[in-house]
């Protein structure tokens, strides 16, 4: 269920220091410690999910709610009006850094597509 080895894992037991702003059963969200726009969310699954790559149809409760939570996260914030984006980067070319697969909610500007 939880991998020692990972920082995300550790965030969603409360063993590693994060702003959380949103937790239940299944999902935690937080603020990105290097946020690239004025709001920049992350949500994760609880479970440890290394990447899109290793999603099963056991998880899709827990990817519901990941954009459950997206869609509560935005109005809080106050950018669902105004818009956001939301990135979920896998492996090399995708950019992902942090292998537990998280939902980047990123808004509070405008954004050109793609960001590079
Ligand atoms: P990605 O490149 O899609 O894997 O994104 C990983 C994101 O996690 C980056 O935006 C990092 O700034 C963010 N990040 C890494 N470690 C932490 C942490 N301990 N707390 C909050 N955000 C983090």
């Amino acid at each position: 269920m939880m991998n020692a080895a990972c920082i995300f894992c550790k965030i969603a037991a409360r063993q590693a220091p994060a702003h959380i702003l949103y937790q239940d059963d299944l999902v935690t969200a937080f603020r990105d410690i290097h946020p690239v726009a004025p709001t920049h969310l992350l949500i994760i699954p609880n479970r440890h999910i290394e990447s899109v790559n290793f999603v099963t149809p056991e998880d899709e409760p827990t990817l519901g709610r990941l954009f459950r939570v997206a869609r509560h996260l935005a109005e809080q914030e106050g950018i669902a009006a105004s818009g956001y984006r939301i990135i979920v980067n896998t492996n090399a070319n995708g950019g992902q850094t942090v292998f537990h697969l998280h939902m980047h909610v990123i808004g509070g500007q405008r954004m050109r597509y793609p960001m590079g």
